[in-house]
């Protein structure tokens, strides 16, 4: 990369805007419009939610988010927990697949799927999920 910030966090719901708008901050290097930037932190913001929600359910572990920009204004955005991980990730990206009973609406993957143009997952149960979002 030609550029990368690396944070980490613990799990609680009040440092999710701080890692949104962290991301966004970095971001503007890249000169995205408007509308990239809202996609981007929305998309960040459903990443971080999950490690919140989900990954440390009934705990609080780290968080670490790194954004990394590339040639060709690319950016690179990784989400990384060490918390229950995920026994199948092709039915939790599912749309309205969730394991979070009725408060959930199963919708965040799809969200950072449409608003970004690449997203990878990658988890092991037990040990914790990674996800990769570019723009
Ligand atoms: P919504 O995002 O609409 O509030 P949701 O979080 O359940 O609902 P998704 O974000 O699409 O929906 O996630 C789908 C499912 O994948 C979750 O219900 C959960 O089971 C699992 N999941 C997602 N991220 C993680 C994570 N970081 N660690 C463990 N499980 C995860
Ligand atoms: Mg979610």
């Amino acid at each position: 990369p030609i550029n990368t910030v690396k944070f980490t966090f613990p799990s609680r719901s009040v440092n999710e805007g701080f890692a949104r708008s962290a991301v966004a901050a970095f971001a503007a290097q890249a000169d995205p419009t408007l509308d990239q930037l809202a996609d981007i932190k929305t998309a960040v913001s459903e990443a971080v939610t999950n490690c919140i929600v989900h990954a440390y359910r009934d705990t609080i572990g780290l968080i670490t988010v790194t954004v990394s920009f590339y040639e060709e204004n690319e950016l690179r955005i990784i989400v990384a927990d060490k918390g229950c991980g995920i026994e199948d990730v092709q039915q939790a990206m599912q749309p309205l697949f969730t394991t979070g009973g009725e408060e959930r609406a199963g919708l965040g993957f799809a969200v950072m799927e449409s608003f970004m143009d690449q997203i990878k997952v990658s988890s092991k149960p037990g040990r914790g999920t990674r996800v990769t979002l570019v723009k």
